[in-house]
């Protein structure tokens, strides 16, 4: 069986985690502060804020900027249900912004339309955009960064597939043309500390929230006190936050394996340079990563186009029964029971996201895939197996 990722950790990884595991603190220690600073100074933003998941960076973000029941929050179609759900979690409504075909990202183009159009109807404008960087490349930040100036949102850039991606000679992450980018290191993700996110800003104040919110709303700060003690025992709680931390022994894995990212996003680029010059079907559409930008490549998602000898279904459905474990990255958010429910979303409205649903197919693509895996991947992808169980 060939999965769709992998997380690759060598004998230093485990060794980080084991000193740390040996040493005083498991938590609120030393490594997570060191992890913290890393992580910042490789993307370029003044801080981070490590959290015990993605999803969990995304609530927090949405909540630092101050998303609140009466708002609206407006993210791409087609991403994981995560950035919806931290919405949710604060009580907002979501809406949804179709896909640019190409890229699979949120389109700039229909962002602006739905702006004009919720801002002449007199609807809500979303208090909070969350653009995704879908399967490791950016959206088009610069674009939406002008839109948020003229309608006064705020941006959550997601690019938990997007660590050691580039944007205009930035790292994604540089929050060049976002208030907050997240990003997620769960072991499928470009590097992995188990379950783990973070969040990334130039705005202290943003940070200093995101860290009271992960732990209770609780400051030790004597200058954030409203009725300062200067008695050691003594914090206060000034909002309701959560227990959202990262381990040390987690940030210690995080730390090891983020001086690793560079070549793991080496690799990835070097399996999508082999596969684009393997797969040659004029019934698929391979990957397209913008001038100017550089992918992490997270996913190689193909299309399979009207023209292909089967339906992608069935090359799917054959592909698994292969062994082969390509995925479907991702059912429009709007299509889950959860979501449709709410009787707000109606397909016609995601021309884009639909027909990218009914091509998109995620190949395998980690660090450490071998040749022969990709040969049978192709192979399996190009019916020359028939489209039918051979293996
Ligand atoms: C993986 C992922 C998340 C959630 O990450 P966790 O760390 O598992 O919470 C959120 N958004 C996107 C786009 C993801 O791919």
């Amino acid at each position: 069986m060939i999965p769709y990722g992998r997380q690759d950790l060598n004998s230093q990884d485990i060794d980080a985690v084991v000193d740390v595991l040996r040493s005083d603190f498991l938590t609120q220690g030393p490594v997570v502060r060191q992890f913290e600073k890393r992580l910042a100074e490789y993307v370029g933003s003044k801080r981070s804020v490590v959290t015990n998941s993605a999803t969990s960076a995304l609530h927090l973000g949405c909540l630092a900027l101050g998303v609140a029941p009466g708002d609206v929050v407006w993210t791409s179609a087609i991403s994981f249900v995560a950035s919806a759900n931290a919405a949710r979690y604060c009580g907002a409504e979501v809406d949804f912004v179709d896909i640019e075909p190409e890229t699979f990202n949120m389109s700039y183009v229909s962002l602006e339309r739905k702006l004009k159009d919720a801002k002449d109807k007199g609807l809500e404008l979303p208090k909070v955009v969350i653009p995704v960087a879908m399967a490791g490349q950016a959206a088009d930040m610069r674009e939406i960064f002008e839109l948020s100036k003229v309608y006064g949102f705020k941006i959550l850039e997601d690019a938990s597939h997007a660590l050691g991606a580039t944007y205009q000679d930035y790292r994604v992450g540089s929050c060049q043309y976002s208030d907050i980018t997240v990003f997620s290191f769960h072991p499928v993700k470009m590097i992995t500390t188990g379950e783990g996110g973070a969040c990334t800003t130039n705005n202290v104040e943003l940070a200093g929230k995101l860290e009271r919110l992960r732990s209770h709303g609780i400051t030790r700060d004597v200058s954030e006190m409203e009725n300062p003690k200067a008695t050691p025992f003594y914090y206060e709680q000034l909002e309701l936050g959560y227990n959202y931390r990262l381990t040390d022994f987690q940030s210690a894995l995080g730390l090891s394996q983020l001086a690793r990212l560079d070549d793991f996003v080496s690799e990835r680029n070097t399996i999508a340079g082999r596969y684009s010059k393997m797969i040659n079907q004029d019934w698929i559409t391979k990957p397209r990563v913008c001038p100017g930008r550089t992918s992490s490549f997270h996913l190689y998602i193909i299309r399979v186009e009207d023209s292909a000898p089967s339906t992608r279904d069935e090359i799917f459905e054959a592909m698994r029964a292969n062994g082969v474990m390509v995925n479907l990255h991702y059912i429009p958010i709007y299509r889950h029971p959860y979501y449709a429910h709410m009787g707000r979303y109606t397909k016609d409205d995601y021309p884009a996201a639909e027909d990218y649903y009914s091509k998109a197919i995620s190949l395998p693509i980690f660090p450490g895939i071998s040749s022969t895996e990709l040969d049978i991947i192709v192979t399996a992808l190009e019916g020359k197996l028939g489209h039918q169980t051979i293996f």
